[in-house]
């Protein structure tokens, strides 16, 4: 088999070199690591329920015009997607409060907010991805001000749109992370939807009981973190075929 260039490893995810020029897989990993990677584990079948996920909720965003990075599916655990400049940004939205917002503020967990809320942190692992205002962003030259409003744009209607389609089967959105890249294509650069968008980083609760569906039960020791995964993958009607059984996927080529 081909040996492929790996150009970066993430906690969760490892990038190799595509087979056309601009292009790049992305491979979807069960490794699972929480407050700064102080935490670590590994959640069987992650990777394969991710890949998934996060190639049906960019499929449908790009159905509605939001572009992304998103090429096609390649296996259980891969994807190609376009390479992209990341800008160095975590945007965080929140439409119920949770998680650093809940304890940074003193705010009870659950509490619908009156609005969503945009956050912005810096993606710097040394630094623990502090929290950043805009002055910072373009003070630092992170991203322009022209950049930051379509980034605005893009997130608040991926939050309109993925909130309809998760109460739609049942799961409250209630605050993700999304990354956004530069894609330069005939001499134009365009903000695009990058990364993933999975359990992983998003809490997602089921809207009548409450129930957590995602990494929060990694995170605070809820036990069964596959299920939850799962139930959100088969909610939206994309677990796949081979179910549980085969979650192991191809491995990785090196
Ligand atoms: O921890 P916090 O409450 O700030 O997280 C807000 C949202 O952003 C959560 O959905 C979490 O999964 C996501 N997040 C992330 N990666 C980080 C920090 C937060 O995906 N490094």
């Amino acid at each position: 088999m081909a040996r492929r260039r790996q150009l970066y490893e993430g906690k969760a995810k490892i990038l190799f070199e595509g087979p056309e020029p601009g292009t790049l897989v992305q491979y979807f990993k069960d490794d699972a690591t929480a407050f700064n990677a102080q935490k670590k584990g590994t959640i069987t079948g992650k990777g394969v329920l991710n890949n998934r996920i996060s190639e049906y909720l960019m499929q449908r965003l790009g159905e509605i015009g939001i572009p992304t990075h998103f090429i096609r599916r390649l296996n259980m655990r891969e994807q190609l997607v376009r390479e992209v400049e990341i800008i160095p940004l975590e945007i965080v939205v929140r439409n119920v409060a949770a998680g650093s917002l809940a304890t940074r503020l003193g705010i009870q967990e659950g509490t619908r907010l009156p609005r969503s809320i945009i956050e912005y942190y810096y993606k710097n692992d040394a630094l623990q991805d502090p929290m950043v205002s805009e002055e910072h962003i373009t003070a630092f030259g992170w991203a322009s001000t022209h950049d930051l409003d379509d980034i605005v744009q893009l997130t608040l209607r991926v939050n309109d749109f993925l909130t309809g389609l998760l109460l739609g089967v049942g799961i409250t959105l209630v605050d993700f992370k999304l990354e956004f890249g530069r894609l330069y294509e005939n001499d134009e650069m365009r903000i695009v939807l990058a990364d993933e968008i999975s359990p992983d980083n998003c809490r997602l609760w089921d809207a009548k009981t409450g129930e957590k569906m995602d990494k929060d039960r990694f995170r605070r020791d809820l036990g069964k973190v596959e299920e939850g995964y799962q139930e959100v993958a088969r909610r939206l009607g994309i677990l796949p075929e081979a179910g549980v059984r085969d979650m192991k996927g191809p491995e990785v080529m090196q």
